[in-house]
């Protein structure tokens, strides 16, 4: 990026208007910081383009997983404390005025705007990308994805493919001999809650393998937001296509990586 110009929020509005981002919908955003250049403002400018583009008129949704599980280590989730660790944008998001976050100690969402209630709101004891899940609730507003900067490889609505396509492997989760795991959260009380997590989401390493596939489809679009090399997609699309892929190959978006523990198990019960 040396002896570029520096990136300014009225850039990224505009770029984001050109590659088809409407005022008035739904819109979940992945994102990378990086991947924009340098912006003047930073993650802030960038959040503040999305919402100029959107209006309150429409919706800003962004995952603000913390994955807080004991096994692995992480401080029980507290939703007006816990950092976001889905990158600068998404932990920047959640922080900003008027932006509300759901309760999930595994993945969480933050959201701005007209449905930012109702993506959020009550979202416990639903499993955490299942049915009635904030992802859920995206997918029947008829929302779109933009992947800013990044790609399939982390986008949560697969794991909400899996999930609606019925997969064999939902209930093999990271520890052995298990069909649940345990996160832990602090409640309005400030009291530490087990929380059993169904449907775990589990590896998300051999999620680039639809690309290819979904470009076919005419699901997913690849567009340029300034310096970031972005996708778009519809969700009731990519569910449509991804549900009918997946209940003819389960096992299609499981990862090859050899020492894969979860993806191993999964695929052996197919
Ligand atoms: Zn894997």
């Amino acid at each position: 990026m040396m002896g570029e110009r520096a990136v300014t929020r009225e850039m990224i509005a505009d770029a984001l208007r050109e590659a088809g981002i409407r005022a008035g919908e739904s819109l979940a955003v992945h994102s990378s910081l990086k991947s924009l250049g340098f912006v003047e403002g930073g993650a802030e400018a960038a959040i503040c383009a999305l919402q100029d583009v959107l209006t309150p008129e429409g919706t800003l949704m962004m995952p603000t997983h913390t994955y807080s599980l004991p096994m692995w280590g992480k401080e029980p989730y507290n939703k007006t404390k816990s950092p976001s660790l889905v990158g600068k944008i998404t932990d920047v998001f959640w922080r900003m005025p008027d932006v509300l976050r759901s309760d999930h100690p595994s993945h969480s969402v933050a959201a701005w705007g007209k449905r930012a209630e109702e993506f959020t709101k009550d979202t416990l004891p639903y499993p955490p990308i299942g049915l009635n899940s904030a992802w859920h609730r995206f997918y029947s507003a008829g929302g779109r994805i933009l992947m800013l900067g990044t790609n399939q490889g982390t986008n949560t609505s697969l794991h909400l493919c899996e999930v609606l396509a019925d997969v064999p492997y939902l209930n093999v989760v990271f520890t052995p001999g298990r069909d649940y795991e345990v996160a832990h959260r602090i409640n309005e009380r400030g009291e530490v809650k087990e929380f059993i997590l169904r449907q775990v989401p589990g590896c998300s390493r051999g999620f680039r393998k639809c690309e290819p596939y979904l470009r076919e489809s005419n699901v997913l679009k690849d567009v340029i937001v300034v310096n970031a090399q972005s996708q778009l997609l519809d969700i009731s699309s990519l569910v449509e296509v991804m549900v009918r892929k997946l209940k003819e190959d389960p096992g299609f978006i499981l990862c090859e990586i050899p020492d894969c523990g979860i993806c191993q198990r999964r695929r052996r019960i197919i």
